[in-house]
């Protein structure tokens, strides 16, 4: 890693701490992520200098690396200094596109932002970040990205003994709104502009000349959510914990934690055990994004040009249009999902669904997956998926009519849009678990690499995998998710 640089250690104190990586006694390569380093073109030639740098035991020459500061309102409460307390920005190094990367080790040992934490990481969640996060990828869906994940040979402590682990991850940018919200609190305004000014070159650069661009930062900024999470909405993904420090600025999902794809559609699914109240449920994100994006407004307003009244009033409106925004992207998400064009009738065929599939508990995935196996004239697939098939029946000749209006006829081109819009395989709960209980019980990392391989390409068939696509079975159910501290 011989290109990297650390632009982000240049701002000003207030911004990070300066910390080192704790080394680990007995570092061992679970995973490489191979086609994503050659992307950063990072020598991959050297295993055991890469198994160096990823385990945190040798930082690269000319890296800076540091934690970052951050605040952040958690489950609507303001913690005014967070920070990276399990994290340290190793440096940036740019991939073949020319865009910057930030380059991350989560796990590796404690910083001044750690407080009562280890700063360490349990290979769990190391291992379900992973996999979920290359799953996105492969979905299309904004995220950051998995580079390696390490085990560190060294136990930390939860409520029992767990192997460690270290991730390597990799952002456009790992500022959050939480970020803004930190020197918001101290009324710091130049840094609020350094922070604005720095995000506009990082990650909007063509808005850095124009007028009103703290403006146009926070319109960029709710476009890319409301692109997010109208994605997210469209595949069954609950993110868990979107605390504004958990929500970046870049429109990457990010922060994985207690995350999980809903299997059974209900819209108040929600699998986080600390999420009682259910702030962060499936049906709340678009909700939770406005909510999140308030709080970047009114850190935003008070370097924005021209007055109060006048500034209030444009945020407002911008405000307002992420909510038309978002709900209009989720509408063309969703009826793309049974090829229709977004109409008043589709958006109609689309609610009947959903409320079908949440009286029958119908598998989101399956469902509209096996839409594909109905046009090829074998409704068995998308039927059996519900307890009661009456109204399901009704719905599928509906749907047929209305795809016969507009494409004139049904035909095979049909299969294969449905087959690259929904997903086959997603990384399912209690497959993650068992690849964690493998790894955890036996030292082997079979099922990790198999659901890797799988996922990699969730909208292919692929022979012999069918277990990789089923819901989990009764005793398999996972209906729970933990933060990943
Ligand atoms: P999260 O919501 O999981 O992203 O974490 C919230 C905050 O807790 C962040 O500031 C983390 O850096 C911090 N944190 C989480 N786990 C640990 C840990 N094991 N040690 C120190 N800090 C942690
Ligand atoms: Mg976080």
């Amino acid at each position: 890693m011989e290109n990297i640089q650390n632009t982000y250690s240049e701002l000003p104190k207030d911004f990070h701490r300066s910390t080192r990586p704790t080394p680990v006694s007995k570092p061992k390569m679970l995973s490489i992520n191979y086609e994503l380093a050659n992307e950063l073109s990072i020598d991959t030639s050297d295993e055991m200098q890469l198994l160096e740098y990823f385990s945190g035991n040798t930082v690269p020459k000319d890296a800076e690396a540091i934690a970052m500061a951050y605040a952040g309102h958690q489950f609507g409460n303001f913690v005014p200094q967070l920070g990276d307390g399990r994290a340290i920005l190793i440096g940036e190094i740019y991939d073949k596109s020319g865009k910057l990367n930030d380059i991350q080790l989560k796990g590796s040992g404690v910083t001044a932002f750690s407080r009562q934490g280890d700063g360490r990481s349990a290979i769990g969640p190391v291992i379900r970040e992973y996999i979920i996060s290359e799953a996105m990828h492969a979905m299309s869906i904004p995220t950051t990205r998995a580079l390696a994940a390490i085990s560190t040979g060294e136990n930390v402590y939860r409520e029992t003994a767990l192997k460690g682990g270290v991730l390597t991850r990799v952002s456009n940018s790992l500022i959050r709104v939480g970020t803004f919200e930190f020197f918001r609190a101290r009324q710091d305004l130049e840094n609020l502009r350094v922070l604005a000014d720095f995000s506009i070159k990082r990650l909007y650069p063509n808005i850095f000349d124009q007028k009103n661009k703290y403006l146009l930062l926070f319109d960029a900024i709710a476009r890319k959510q409301s692109i997010l999470i109208s994605k997210w909405m469209s595949i069954g993904f609950i993110h868990g914990v979107m605390n504004t420090d958990n929500f970046s600025i870049s429109g990457e999902t990010i922060d994985y934690g207690p995350c999980a794809f809903m299997e059974a559609y209900d819209p108040n699914t929600v699998f986080s055990s600390i999420d009682r109240h259910g702030r962060y449920k499936y049906s709340n994100q678009p909700k939770i994004g406005l909510w999140n994006l308030s709080c970047l407004a009114g850190c935003l307003l008070p370097i924005m040009d021209g007055d109060d009244n006048e500034k209030e009033e444009v945020i407002r409106e911008s405000l307002e249009n992420f909510s038309k925004d978002v709900n209009a992207r989720i509408n063309i998400e969703m009826t793309k999902k049974i090829v229709l064009r977004e109409t008043k009738e589709s958006n109609e065929l689309i609610k009947s669904l959903l409320s079908i599939m949440h009286q029958n508990g119908a598998d989101f995935t399956l469902t509209f997956r096996s839409l594909s196996s109905a046009i090829k004239g074998n409704d068995d697939h998308f039927l059996k998926c519900f307890d009661n098939h009456e109204e399901p029946k009704d719905w599928l000749q509906k749907w047929k009519k209305l795809l016969k209006k507009e494409k004139g006829n049904i035909d095979e081109n049909l299969v294969e849009n449905l087959n690259s819009i929904n997903p086959i395989y997603i990384p399912r709960n209690h497959m993650i678990e068992r690849a964690i209980r493998e790894y955890q019980e036996n030292n082997t990392h079979k099922i990790m690499d198999e659901l890797l391989e799988v996922t990699a390409n969730p909208f292919l068939d692929q022979k012999n995998k069918e277990d990789y696509a089923l819901p989990a079975k009764e005793d398999e159910q996972v209906t729970q998710t933990f933060c990943g501290t």
